[in-house]
């Protein structure tokens, strides 16, 4: 048994096939590479992936930074805290202007596969 966190998977091809499923696996490839050239303590691997994952999950939480007030200042919560009430406290970084701020949604909303969101 290997600690190397790699599981079966066999994504749809439907998915795969997509120009948007590749930019995003390069994505995360240049991270990986721009996390080691500035040397930065992500931590394990495991932790690595945690962190993909809470990136994927809360990737719909996205919102516009009010200082650009437009779409180039679209940010995505780089810390979240679920609470008691089913509000989820997101923390974000514009990265056009390096604005930070606080937001609050409803846990249950917007749902990831809603397709009229
Ligand atoms: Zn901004």
């Amino acid at each position: 048994m290997s600690d190397y966190p790699v599981r079966y998977h066999d994504h749809p091809r439907a998915a795969v096939e997509l120009p948007e499923y590749h930019e995003a696996r390069a994505a995360l490839d240049r991270l990986v590479k721009a996390t080691v050239r500035e040397s930065l303590e992500i931590g394990s691997q495991e932790d690595w992936i945690a962190m993909v994952a809470d990136m994927a999950s809360t990737n719909v939480y996205n919102d516009m930074c009010h200082q650009c007030d437009d779409w180039s200042g679209t940010a995505f919560p780089y810390r979240t805290q679920p609470d008691s009430t089913g509000y989820l406290v997101a923390d974000y970084r514009c990265p056009a202007c390096d604005h930070r701020w606080q937001c609050w949604w409803s846990i249950d909303f917007p749902y990831l596969f809603d397709p009229t969101y």
